[in-house]
């Protein structure tokens, strides 16, 4: 327990500048969807109606790759890659600038804490630019020949538990290639790629290169089967990714997917236990387990079992829920309605399919979307909440007894994006990292993410690499 009470330490809203009102940003500037369709976007934490933002339809997803296809034949591809490059470092510099503005947004429109959004998210957003601007001049030594060229007109639809993040992740390897984009962020989430639009006016950066689309399914079904698109990326649910990998399958495109997860996280019985209770924390109740790569399988050794739980217990216990705003605050609002109650329901499931279920004592604010960190145990193999992406702060703890029964059960499931391993023996983790299918393996860590090393999936997390020289690849032709 804590021992003494933490007095509010709010991160004032003032800092943004909210218009009642967003357009579509098309060839540098903010127009009104052509069927004047617009949604509204509101804060998680408090239901409180933050902005009214523009719906594209079919006719708006033309205009904007038709500005993106100018753009990148009449200017951006015949830049020198070195005027490119700095374009983006202008708009890293930018994002560097305005980053407190951006993390309280992306915390209000989001609903995660101001520590993460301040700490983790926005640095990470302009490390990328920066990381990738750098490459721009620089592709001829990437490994792809002495002359790599872009693709062309990328579409690319994002999800909302990391908006500005997975921008960034999209626009900045694209843009370095020479390539020019039309980006959709998801519903939930449309305010910091809006401000991000601002941004590109800010830097001066050429009509059209970026464009950025609000609005729901249907926008982004519209954007990755327009037939001007040369290259789709998407980031989301895996139901979606296979929907847009069979419409793509009979087209020139060239795809990157990045899905689901349900990632292992195993603890060895010669584990520093605290430590791994910090990664253990952090793998599922970071961004309030909205992670595609969250460790929401926890894999215990039996010899240890009972200290680890014991200690997570009272880890858990001192988690502070609430306002995204406030700086003390660990665990955030769930991002929306719909997945909160999809939260519950998988979390029902699992009760009514016999697994115990336990959260620290919690108070939850009585307007917005909220779900207590919540721990399975009793959990086997074949329950759905071992199986099943919950994409929320929900762990399932199972055992296991030899290294190779841990391989088995980190490697029994269709995802394969992400594993931890926590144990004191070196060769114990080359030993596991070089069986486990995942595309990203971490020791003694957890969530450690970079803009110089690749991510990415094995199975159906989807395929293709974000990040580092891998990632190139992805925008180029090659
Ligand atoms: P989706 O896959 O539906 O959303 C991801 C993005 O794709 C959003 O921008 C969405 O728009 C857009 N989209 C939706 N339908 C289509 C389509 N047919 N064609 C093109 N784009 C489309 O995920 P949800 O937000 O519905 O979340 C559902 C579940 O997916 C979660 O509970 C979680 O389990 C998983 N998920 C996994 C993520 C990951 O990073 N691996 C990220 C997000 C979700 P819009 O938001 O407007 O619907």
């Amino acid at each position: 327990m804590p021992k003494f009470e933490y007095a509010p330490a709010p991160e004032s809203r003032a800092i943004v500048s909210l218009r009642e009102s967003y357009g579509l940003f098309i060839n540098g500037q903010f127009t009104p969807s052509a069927d004047g369709g617009a949604f509204k976007t509101i804060s998680p934490a408090t239901e409180e109606v933050l902005a009214e933002v523009a719906e594209a339809g079919p006719a708006d997803v033309d205009r904007a790759v038709t500005a993106a296809r100018t753009a990148y034949e009449r200017t951006w591809s015949a830049l020198p890659p070195k005027e490119r490059g700095k374009y983006l470092f202008r708009l890293a510099r930018i994002i560097q600038e305005r980053a407190r503005e951006l993390a309280v947004l992306e915390s209000l429109d989001n609903g995660k804490p101001i520590r993460e959004s301040r700490d983790v998210d926005i640095p990470l957003v302009a490390a990328h630019f920066f990381y990738h601007a750098g490459w721009a001049d620089k592709l001829e030594y990437a490994g792809y020949g002495p002359a790599p060229r872009p693709l062309g007109v990328a579409g690319q639809v994002i999800p909302w538990n990391f908006p500005l993040l997975m921008l960034a992740w999209k626009i900045a390897p694209a843009l370095a290639c020479g390539n020019t984009v039309v980006l959709k962020p998801a519903e939930t989430t449309p305010l910091t790629a809006l401000t991000f639009a601002e941004i590109c006016q800010q830097a001066d950066l050429p009509p059209g290169v970026v464009n950025i689309l609000t609005g729901a399914g249907e926008t982004g079904r519209a954007l990755v089967t327009h037939p001007g698109v040369d290259k789709v990326a998407f980031t989301g649910s895996t139901e979606v990714g296979k929907e847009i990998a069979r419409s793509c399958a009979p087209t020139r495109k060239k795809v990157t997917l990045e899905l689901g997860g349900k990632a292992a996280n195993i603890v060895f019985e010669d584990a520093p236990v605290d430590q791994a209770v910090e990664g253990i924390v952090n793998g599922i109740f970071f961004n309030q387990g909205h992670v595609c790569c969250a460790g929401s399988r926890l894999l215990v050794q039996e010899s240890v079992y009972d200290q680890v739980l014991a200690s997570l217990q009272s880890r858990l216990r001192t988690l502070r829920l609430g306002d995204p705003l406030d700086k003390n605050t660990d665990v955030g609002a769930i991002n929306s309605a719909a997945q909160l109650a999809k939260i519950r329901e998988l979390s029902e499931i699992g009760e009514a399919e016999g697994a115990q279920r336990w959260s620290p004592p919690c108070e939850l604010p009585v307007k917005g979307f909220w779900f207590p960190p919540t721990v399975f145990t009793g959990v086997s193999q074949a329950h759905r909440i071992a199986r099943e992406e919950i994409f929320g702060p929900v762990l399932s703890v199972l055992t296991f007894r030899t290294p190779a029964e841990a391989v088995e059960k980190a490697n029994n499931t269709p995802y394969g994006l992400s594993a931890g391993v926590w144990t004191d023996k070196g060769s114990r983790i080359l030993w596991m990292a070089s069986r486990l299918r995942a595309g990203v393996v971490w020791a003694n860590t957890f969530n450690k993410f970079d803009p110089s090393s690749p991510f990415g999936g094995y199975k159906e997390s989807g395929y293709g690499r974000e990040g580092g020289r891998h990632g190139l690849e992805a925008y180029l032709d090659v």
